[in-house]
């Protein structure tokens, strides 16, 4: 089956940096593919490209098939996307906005009107049909541009990080609407700076940094190949003198952040048995995870 997604060789720069810098990508019909990597990776310029919006200086790309930028119009016709920072229409209520955007995609209203219980439903937003936006919560606000997104009942919906900002019940309630699609065939693209959202979201992911795909595969995968089974977070103000007389004998790899040391293990036993005797130190033991990945894979210094 051809790839509903695909790059191959992206390339765009902005006032002669290159942002992103030969991307190749194939995400297949009802994944939910997952783009991961520290500010300024490239991932919306990526986004962006792979929805025709912006055309890459070199390389090439297809969305459900057809060329963009060259086709995109056409292509999305059956993309849904929901953008970084929601942009309701503050004078429309919560209904009117959907009714509007339908229009975009030259639907009728009564056809977007036979859409919008259903869309209100699965938004968990149907007591909210004629309430104005200003009224609405941040994760109502979420949820409306989701339901936005999916008035044309696309194939392909975009994401760009749709949880940010959001408490941790109207994060769940996300999560579940994105699963409930997936199920449904649909394909997601999402970036999200959440290593548990991509962890519980994602078929697939991908890591970015500086305009390149580092690491790409499952998340287990991505756990398995990069990075040891077991982690033991040490804690304490004698935890960096600890790290250097200790960590290398305990530790296949250890990192030092602040008054906390990771300690990356096969077998934490060993390690575990010492730290208990440490009267001055605290610790953490628990299995590697997808931020560990992130970290080791782009570092743990600020990026812009
Ligand atoms: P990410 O989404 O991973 O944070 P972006 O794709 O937004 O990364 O940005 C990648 C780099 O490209 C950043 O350094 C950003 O400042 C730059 N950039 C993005 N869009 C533009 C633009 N329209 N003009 C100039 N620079 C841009």
């Amino acid at each position: 089956m051809n790839p509903v997604i695909q790059a191959k060789g992206l390339q765009k720069s902005y006032a002669g940096h290159r942002v992103v810098d030969g991307l190749d990508l194939a995400i297949h019909k009802g994944e939910c593919f997952g783009l991961l990597g520290p500010n300024g990776a490239g991932k919306t310029t990526t986004l962006r490209m792979l929805l025709g919006l912006i055309a890459p200086d070199a390389g090439t790309a297809t969305l459900l098939g057809l060329p963009v930028p060259q086709a995109a119009r056409e292509a999305r016709i059956k993309v849904g996307v929901v953008p970084q920072m929601d942009n309701l229409d503050p004078d429309f209520t919560v209904a009117e906005n959907l009714l509007v955007y339908g229009r975009y995609f030259g639907m009728q209203d009564s056809e977007i009107e036979a859409r919008i219980p259903d869309l209100l439903e699965f938004a968990s937003l149907t007591s909210k049909r004629d309430a104005k936006v200003p009224t609405l919560s941040g994760g109502m606000k979420r949820r409306l541009t989701l339901a936005r997104a999916l008035v044309n009942d696309p194939d392909v919906v975009f994401l760009d990080e749709p949880t940010t900002g959001l408490d941790p019940q109207a994060r769940h309630l996300i999560w579940q609407r994105l699963n409930a699609l997936t199920q449904q065939g649909k394909t997601l693209l999402l970036t999200t700076h959440f290593m548990d959202e991509a962890e519980r979201l994602c078929h697939r992911l991908a890591v970015m940094d500086n305009g390149r795909i580092i690491s790409q595969g499952s998340p287990r995968h991505l756990i398995e190949q990069n990075i040891e089974p077991q982690v033991v977070e040490v804690f304490g103000e004698t935890s960096g003198a600890w790290a250097n007389e200790h960590g290398a004998i305990f530790a296949q790899r250890h990192e030092v952040s602040g008054e906390s040391v990771f300690c990356y293990v096969q077998d934490a036993q060993p390690l575990v048995a010492h730290l208990q005797a440490q009267s001055a130190l605290r610790y953490l033991h628990r299995p590697a995870n997808l931020e560990d990945v992130f970290l080791k894979l782009t570092g743990r210094e600020m990026r812009e």
